[in-house]
């Protein structure tokens, strides 16, 4: 009866926490040596939020992230398009958060540990392949080991090994061109704190929102930032890698001008310890992302553009359904073909909306296009009922509409949960 992960990120540990709530056997088998909080600042939306509370993990959540009160749009010279409230503020249920990867990584791992027992994991584990055969499959492993179970849970992110054995012609992620520099700097809490602001238009664009509450005395809080600028498509850029160093004279002066009286960009960049560059990549969707005994979850399976603050919450929300199918259907290849049938379309629908402009973002080239970013109000360049009618229809496609989500009912029922 034994379901073998493969991965330990955020899809898998969720998995494994899910699995655990809900009194299923597993196994997972992580890469590295030793899981360690890397990377920097990510968003969990209401959804996600609720899954984990489903979890138990309100304190640890609480205890890392902070809460994001406001989500808002402002061209390159600053000028306000767009401001919407978030998490509570906004109606919802449940918060949104601002969290650092890592701390959320390391809060589901120990989590996992203290829950299932530190045996339930196992380190400096590759996975190499699967073989499917009738009523099992086998995790092969790159140290040669054949692990054998019920079911195998891809959770392997966006250079799955699996995907590539289901999808052997499918070569490397797909780049659009731009590169993300990512980084926290200790900086001055704008706008109250707890904002998360995206700058600027298609080609050049700065992301930021803090991933610490500000200091009372000095205002001052962790910022989590991300610079983005548009290459020509036959530059040659290097493999994306999550943990490349980057040099910031690749980019600051693209953004020297970009000081407003609310946020000092030039000096954000200036003030980072390391910098990290990233490709902005994804993969096409696929037809199928179940292959017997075998499927694909998370980045392994619908690896986007992180412009919708939505990729991490999607890997939970993987975890959650796939959790309910296996009640609905026992630990059976038909609970990975309903979790897939219900996944699949909605992961498809925002990795084509993320991709063609039709994330929340879009608007801020819409803005450029027409004024360059400069107006004097906003409504004489997009009507408001506009932006309000764009920033709707992505929650909705996301599945984390306020209306919908408040009157959903739970994921994984209560009265199932056996710890
Ligand atoms: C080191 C790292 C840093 C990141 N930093 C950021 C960030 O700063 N901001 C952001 O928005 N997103 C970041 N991401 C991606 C983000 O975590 C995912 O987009 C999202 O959370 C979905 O999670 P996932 O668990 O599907 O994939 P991931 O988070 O990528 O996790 C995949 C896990 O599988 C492990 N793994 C990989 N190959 C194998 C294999 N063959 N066998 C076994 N295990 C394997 C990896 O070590 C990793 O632990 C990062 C991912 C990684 C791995």
């Amino acid at each position: 009866m034994t379901i073998l992960i493969a991965g330990g990120g955020i899809a898998g540990l969720t998995l494994g926490l899910t699995l655990h709530q809900i009194g299923v056997p597993f196994r997972l088998f992580e890469a590295t040596e030793e899981i360690r909080p890397m990377g920097v600042g990510i968003n969990l939306q209401p959804n996600a939020v609720r899954e984990l509370l489903d979890l138990g993990l309100a304190d640890e959540l609480n205890a890392i992230g902070v809460k994001t009160r406001q989500y808002g749009f402002y061209s390159k010279l600053g000028k306000t398009i767009w401001e919407e409230p978030r998490g509570k503020w906004a109606g919802y249920a449940w918060p949104q958060y601002s969290v650092h990867r890592g701390a959320l990584q390391m809060m589901l791992y120990h989590a996992l540990i203290r829950r299932a027992g530190k045996g339930c994991i196992t380190t400096g584990a590759r996975a190499v392949g699967y073989e499917n055969n009738t009523g099992s499959a086998v995790l092969l492993l790159e140290n040669g080991d054949r692990v054998a179970g019920n079911l195998i849970i891809a959770a392997d992110g966006i250079h799955s090994a699996l995907r590539a054995q289901m999808y052997p012609n499918e070569g490397a992620p797909i780049w659009n061109g731009r590169v993300l520099w990512r980084a926290t700097t200790e900086s001055d809490a704008y706008f109250g704190g707890a904002a998360m602001v995206m700058i600027g238009h298609d080609s050049l664009r700065v992301v930021a929102y803090p991933i610490s509450n500000p200091d009372p005395e000095t205002n001052i809080a962790t910022i989590n930032w991300i610079a983005e600028k548009k290459f020509d498509l036959s530059d040659a850029w290097k493999k994306e890698d999550w943990n490349r160093a980057a040099d910031i004279n690749d980019f600051l002066p693209d953004f020297a001008g970009w000081k407003f009286n609310w946020i000092d960009v030039p000096a954000l960049i200036k003030g980072a310890e390391v910098v990290y560059e990233y490709p902005m990549v994804d993969r096409d969707p696929l037809e199928r992302w179940t292959e017997g005994r075998v499927t694909l979850m998370g980045d392994a399976a619908h690896p986007t553009y992180p412009v919708g603050s939505n990729g991490a919450g999607q890997a939970i929300i993987d975890a959650r359904v796939i959790g309910a199918r296996l009640l609905d259907h026992e630990v059976t290849p038909q609970a990975l073909e309903a979790y897939e049938a219900e996944i699949r379309p909605i992961a498809t629908g925002v990795g084509r909306a993320n991709r063609a402009g039709g994330g929340p973002d879009g608007v801020l080239q819409q803005v450029e296009d027409l004024c360059g970013g400069d107006f004097v109000d906003i409504n004489d360049v997009v009507p408001h009922a506009d932006l309000a009618a764009h920033a709707e229809k992505y929650k909705t496609l996301a599945g984390f509409s306020v209306k919908a989500l408040n009157a959903k009912p739970r994921i994984i029922a209560e009265s199932t949960w056996k710890h």
